[in-house]
């Protein structure tokens, strides 16, 4: 579980973190600048590329004059906000500074040292972190062709494991598995281990096969279904996120939450996005024009398109020298373009591409024609 050796901690010449901290490998997060290059033009986190509603900035330009104030603790225009826009129990919402928040929180939860979490091998990164904090273990299930496999996951769960974490859509690969899939991941797992469908996604996907998470929320006492401001509504400036889960779970997990953990700006901001259907609408149909001409380009390119569902497509290069996903980095770097580097996601010979405006789409694909000529 832990490189560190085991020490007396009591007898350390200065204070020592506890078994796993330091085996914590620092977030790294997308590249936002390029020495030389004035402007460019980051593709690296998968940001709106619209930015973000005009009613949210409106929204959190009107907080201003509330800013020596203490939020409302549990985020209750946000609750119910959310209730009447997807019909959800407002009890069973659990609100977080982002939903890296809420990982956080059902980590904490959840796992004692020597438990485990499952996910799969390209898994988000967030999930681990905070599992790690807890001294617990993180298993990484294969994933054949870079998509989520049920048995591979069922493979990796004993009876040490707590939690198991989906994407779906998965980021940094893009894939989505079904309804059914999730289903029979369910079925298969014992009632005690929570699993987490992470929907920071969802709202890029209109596959008629792909299940949002809800349903089974209602169904099952253990699943637990997140989604995020960050994306769709291109809030990742103000960490909002927020899960749907059975109301006792959110009741036991509300109990170690940070009491005014969505300030207000942030609160005002969600609820106003969330009334600006037009704005989600005009960023899924950018995602949607798109994603579908990206992976044609570049594909025709000779390059590898792994098949997104999400607003970003992750592209594999060749092992040559010259032609490699680093060498590809460094090139669209110098013309402005900040893609993301995977390797620490185990995709060392993959580039992380967020769909931009048509200009911005149609560049990357230039610079990438050039890139396999020069
Ligand atoms: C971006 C992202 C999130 C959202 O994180 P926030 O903390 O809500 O900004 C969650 N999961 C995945 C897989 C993501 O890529």
């Amino acid at each position: 579980m832990s490189d560190t050796p085991v020490l007396d901690r009591a007898k350390a010449p200065r204070p020592v973190p506890k078994p796993g901290i330091l085996d914590i490998a620092p977030y790294v997060p997308g590249k936002a600048k390029v020495e030389g290059v004035e402007h460019p033009l980051k593709l690296s986190a998968n940001e709106n590329i619209l930015g973000s509603s005009p009613k949210a900035r409106e929204a959190f330009a009107s907080a201003v004059d509330q800013l020596h104030m203490y939020p409302e603790g549990r985020s209750n225009i946000l609750r119910d906000a959310i209730g009447a826009r997807f019909g959800l129990e407002p009890e069973r919402l659990l609100f977080g500074c982002g939903s890296d928040e809420i990982f956080q929180l059902l980590n904490q939860a959840f796992l004692e040292p020597g438990d485990n979490i499952v996910q799969g091998e390209y898994g988000f990164g967030a999930y681990a972190i905070g599992a790690r904090a807890c001294q617990a273990e993180i298993r990484m299930a294969r994933e054949p062709n870079y998509r989520i496999d049920v048995d591979e996951m069922l493979k990796m769960v004993d009876a040490r494991t707590r939690l198991v974490f989906v994407a779906n859509p998965a980021n940094p690969t893009g894939t989505w598995i079904t309804g059914s899939e999730v289903r029979r991941l369910h079925a298969a797992l014992p009632p005690s281990v929570v699993l987490v469908l992470d929907g920071a996604y969802d709202g890029f996907i209109s596959e008629p096969d792909y299940e949002d998470g809800f349903a089974m929320v209602r169904e099952f006492e253990n699943v637990v279904a997140t989604r995020t401001f960050s994306k769709l509504h291109g809030l990742a400036a103000l960490r909002v996120g927020w899960a749907y889960m059975p109301a006792e779970m959110a009741a036991a997990v509300d109990r170690i939450r940070l009491p005014f953990n969505v300030n207000i700006p942030a609160q005002l901001a969600g609820v106003a996005a969330l009334g600006d259907v037009a704005f989600e609408q005009a960023t899924l149909e950018l995602v949607e024009t798109w994603r579908p001409w990206l992976t044609q380009q570049i594909g025709g390119l000779g390059l590898d398109v792994v098949p997104s569902a999400a607003n970003f497509v992750l592209v594999g290069f060749p092992k040559t020298p010259g032609k490699t996903a680093a060498d590809a980095d460094t090139f669209l770097s110098s013309r402005g373009l900040i893609p993301r580097r995977v390797a620490g996601y185990g995709l060392p010979d993959h580039l992380r591409i967020t769909i931009g405006l048509e200009e911005h789409n149609r560049a990357v694909v230039d610079a990438l024609a050039d890139f396999m000529k020069a």
